[in-house]
């Protein structure tokens, strides 16, 4: 007998997770601009990052394509939830296409901010990851007045005009804790730095990091549902390993889960990013359930009743066809 005792099985659900506001019409635009236009319905980039979404899509007629001038003249064209910049709505009317704009409105938001500021001359530092779909549209709103920072590191070596005629703004899917540590970086070197008039990182990645980071420390591994280009799916694990996760891993589903990381664990956390749906969080329950972690808590941060409309341009469509 070697006095070792298993350790209980259970896991805690984390409680917001998976699909937002953004996420859920951005999908909702494709499905009914299927069931109205009929197939192809071209999406230019993945709707959300997430595999599993695009795939579904793809079998009921969406086709998926990376820029505007792989779309057939005079085709219908839905704008990915991460937005655009101004020159790709060019780009459709000069292809005459009939453009969708599923851009997220907290996206768009930002859009806006950074092109009031621009207006008023200012120096604006976007945090944000290089490439990122969504960084890529938010510049294009403003490509003279807006410098990329991405993380604390890089806020050390930006270079602005005027050191007073500063304003930050952020990706929306951004770690809450390290953009402040960037922002507080800016401030050393700017004290007259702007923040901008309200949060740019969005609700849904806040409560997602916060409900997280309420349970992270009473779990051995952290589970988190996404896929590796889902920049709030891949914040959430960085958040689980610095609120107290042993061990934190993103898997796009059940199938990506390495049964070794279950050795000597009791406790696991699960949750998942905001463009996941909730059958793959049920799959990955299942799965650990399979392996004696059927006991499942599910525990709730804060509620969640955002939900956006349509966008406009399919609505009237809609509307006129009722
Ligand atoms: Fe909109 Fe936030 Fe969802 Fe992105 S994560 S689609 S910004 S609600």
């Amino acid at each position: 007998v070697t006095g070792r005792t298993e350790p209980i099985k259970r896991v805690l659900l984390a409680k917001p997770r998976g699909y937002c506001a953004g996420v859920d019409r951005a999908v909702q635009t494709v499905e009914h601009a299927l069931d109205h236009y009929g197939a192809p319905v071209y999406v230019r980039k993945q709707i959300v990052h997430n595999l599993h979404v695009v795939r579904s899509l793809e079998a009921r007629g969406a086709v998926f394509v990376e820029e505007t001038d792989e779309v057939p003249m005079g085709s219908i064209v839905v704008f990915s939830a991460h937005g655009v910049a101004p020159e790709v709505h060019a780009e459709a009317a000069a292809r005459n296409l009939k453009a969708i704009d599923a851009t997220c409105p907290l996206v768009t938001k930002v859009h806006n901010e950074a092109r009031r500021f621009a207006a008023e001359d200012y120096d604006i530092v976007l945090i944000g990851h290089e490439g990122h779909e969504e960084v890529v549209g938010t510049t294009g709103e403003a490509p003279d007045h807006i410098k990329l920072v991405d993380g604390p590191a890089d806020a050390a070596k930006v270079q602005v005009r005027d050191p007073d005629k500063v304003v930050w703004l952020s990706q929306t899917t951004l770690s809450v804790d390290e953009t402040m540590q960037t922002v507080e970086a800016l401030r050393q070197r700017y004290p007259n730095l702007q923040s901008p008039p309200s949060d740019d990182i969005c609700y849904a990645t806040q409560n997602r990091q916060a409900a997280v980071k309420a349970i992270a420390a009473q779990v051995d591994l952290f589970l988190v549902v996404g896929s590796a280009n889902s920049s709030n799916s891949v914040r959430m694990v960085e958040v689980a390993r610095t609120a107290g996760a042993r061990a934190a891993y993103l898997v796009d589903n059940a199938a990506a889960i390495d049964e070794e990381w279950l050795t000597g664990v009791g406790t696991v956390g699960l949750s998942s990013g905001a463009s996941v749906p909730e059958v793959l969080v049920s799959e990955v329950a299942s799965w650990l359930a399979e392996r004696g972690y059927g006991d499942l808590q599910e525990v709730n941060h804060t509620e969640e009743r955002l939900t956006f409309a349509l966008p406009q341009e399919l609505r009237r469509d809609l509307r006129l066809s009722a």
